[in-house]
């Protein structure tokens, strides 16, 4: 009985398992299509500066609408155009038009902000990073101050010295450096003193548990007086409630971001913002 009972299980799971692994290869198929054809969007999402309450940078944000799959998550795509190395392609395309974007709304007459771009770890390791930076902002016309990388702890883990070394060459270059999803990683502090980084972005999991555990309150408060110390800039991602973001500004965080202030949204609609120039408190 047990046997037949084992075995009846084990079907079960492995129906379920080839049913998640032809899933996964139906994307994977679409995603080489999507990847030839470019058929992805940015989606922009503000960063307020908490002093003086107004809009000073974007966070792009890819967006892959499938007409028979619907709406496919970055969650669940990116690590998969990870995987197959099509994450290259695809972050050269959301680099470009990024740099693309913030380039038109300057030639539009808007108030310069700082485009952030998400780097993959692959990316960044790949040798031609630096020239593929480079070259693009060269062919948008945008000066690299306008833009900020955001990696990940990540390049604080493996190869430390040839990473320290592509930073380094980064910031010659003029562009900004962010740590995103600050926190979450396994990097030792005393990189800080070696990597050349702007900003720190606090990752979302301490911001939503800071109104009630104390842990993740002495957690931000922590990030954002070491960010303060070094002369490194404290982001913090994910505001959503203005108790949330009462306690990081009276921390003195530097900026924010989160659904309080913005979901992600569509370029039309981030023109408006930059139209509408209002003030966040
Ligand atoms: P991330 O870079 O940490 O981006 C922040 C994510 O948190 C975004 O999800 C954003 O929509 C979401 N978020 C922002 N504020 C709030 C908030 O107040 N509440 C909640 N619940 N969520 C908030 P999204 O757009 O789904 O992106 C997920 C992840 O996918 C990103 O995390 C990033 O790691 C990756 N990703 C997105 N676009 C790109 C890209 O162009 N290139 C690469 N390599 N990765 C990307
Ligand atoms: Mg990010
Ligand atoms: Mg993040
Ligand atoms: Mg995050």
């Amino acid at each position: 009985r047990a046997k037949a009972k084992g075995r009846s299980q084990y079907q079960i799971y492995s129906k379920t398992i080839s049913k998640q692994l032809s899933e996964e290869m139906v994307i994977e198929k679409y995603l080489y299509e999507a990847a030839e054809n470019q058929d992805f969007m940015l989606y922009y999402q503000p960063f307020i500066d908490m002093e003086a309450g107004k809009v000073v940078g974007t966070e792009a944000l890819i967006r892959w609408y499938h007409p028979k799959k619907g709406f496919i998550p970055p969650d669940k795509f990116i690590p998969l155009a990870e995987k197959t190395g099509l994450i290259v392609p695809i972050g050269n395309w959301v680099l470009q038009e990024a740099c693309r974007q913030n380039k038109a709304w300057q030639d539009q007459g808007y108030k310069p902000i700082t485009m952030s771009i998400n780097i993959s770890a692959l990316q960044f390791a790949r040798d031609d990073f630096i020239e593929v930076v480079k070259c693009t902002l060269k062919e948008v016309g945008l000066a690299p101050e306008y833009i900020a990388l955001e990696i990940t702890e990540g390049i604080a883990v493996e190869n430390i010295e040839e990473n320290i070394l592509k930073l380094r060459q980064l910031k010659e270059l003029g562009v900004k450096i962010s740590i995103d999803d600050f926190g979450t990683g396994f990097s030792s502090l005393s990189y800080f003193t070696k990597f050349p980084i702007d900003s720190l972005k606090i990752d979302r999991s301490f911001i939503q548990n800071i109104t009630n555990c104390p842990q993740s309150r002495a957690i931000v408060s922590t990030i954002i007086s070491m960010g303060r110390a070094l002369g490194i800039e404290n982001i913090a991602e994910g505001i959503e409630t203005k108790n949330q973001l009462d306690f990081i500004k009276k921390e003195n965080c530097n900026k924010a971001q989160g659904y309080l202030f913005s979901k992600p949204i569509t370029p039309k609609d981030f023109e408006k913002l930059l139209i509408d120039n209002k003030k966040y408190s």
